[in-house]
């Protein structure tokens, strides 16, 4: 098809405070309906380009010095957050950052008003029929909830403003192997009953290629292998470094 990629990102670069280079020469794409992987260990630049397609890379000093980001075929990379998330790309910050003292609807509906989503009784309604145990808890302070639930918060928060695309990072820190199950089928539904379109950062290799259609792993600011999860689930160097396989 000759549509453009849900999302585009050319050759960017990415410096903090003007003098570290945090991502460099990076190019990566995520076609409409797909899983894609962004993989590596800590401090790669994975969050780093995660922050630089949301916009909000200037709340930390950052910018994007070079290179291109499209939106559904837009040029966003000097567009500032609320543009982004307005043209459909919302993010689920590292985390999470929730108001930790109101209450998990209270969450919902603040996410839906910080980011000027319309429709609000029934989003919201859509979001409890995903996260069924969110909405038992609609009264609960979500401070108090457990990690996994803390998740489904962010990212039912996230999806308040009905985004077309949901960029994910590190969703899966700091949860019990269960509830990482249970977030990562999470993920895969909203693929398949919403036709969410999902850029996924994530150091944990096993489960990202798992529900992942591509992947790209991240190295000391560069993308230095990139393929199905198919191909970097056979590739001997993946195995061996980011899958503890032999
Ligand atoms: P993590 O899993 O720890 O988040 P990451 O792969 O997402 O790792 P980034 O957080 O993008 O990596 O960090 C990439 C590099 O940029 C690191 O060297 C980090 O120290 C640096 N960095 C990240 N945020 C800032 C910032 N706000 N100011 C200065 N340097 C930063």
């Amino acid at each position: 098809s000759t549509a453009p990629p849900a999302l585009a990102v050319h050759n960017i670069q990415v410096v903090y405070g003007g003098a570290i280079e945090a991502v460099r020469d990076v190019s990566l794409e995520v076609r409409s309906g797909q899983i894609v992987a962004l993989l590596g260990s800590n401090g790669a630049g994975k969050s780093t380009v995660l922050k630089a397609v949301s916009g909000v890379l200037d709340t930390e000093d950052g910018e994007i010095e070079k290179g291109s980001v499209h939106l559904f075929g837009e040029a966003v990379e000097r567009a500032p957050a609320p543009a982004i998330v307005a043209q459909g790309m919302v993010q689920v910050p590292e985390g999470r950052r929730l108001f930790a003292t109101l209450t998990v609807e209270e969450n919902l509906v603040v996410g839906a008003h910080l980011q000027g989503a319309g429709r609000l009784a029934e989003t919201r309604d859509y979001v409890y029929t995903l996260f069924p145990r969110l909405a038992d808890r609609r009264k609960q302070i979500a401070g108090y909830l457990s990690g996994g639930e803390q998740q489904m918060v962010a990212i039912g928060r996230a999806l308040m403003s009905r985004p077309k695309v949901l960029a994910l990072d590190e969703p899966s820190l700091g949860l019990a192997p269960l509830v990482v199950t249970e977030i990562f089928n999470t993920i895969r539904k909203l693929r398949e009953s919403s036709g969410l379109t999902i850029l996924l950062v994530e150091q944990n290799a096993n489960r990202a290629l798992a529900i992942a259609d591509y992947a790209y792993i991240m190295e000391n600011g560069r993308v230095v292998l990139d393929g199905t999860s198919e191909q970097l689930r056979r590739n001997q160097d993946v195995r061996e470094f980011y899958l503890g396989l032999s």
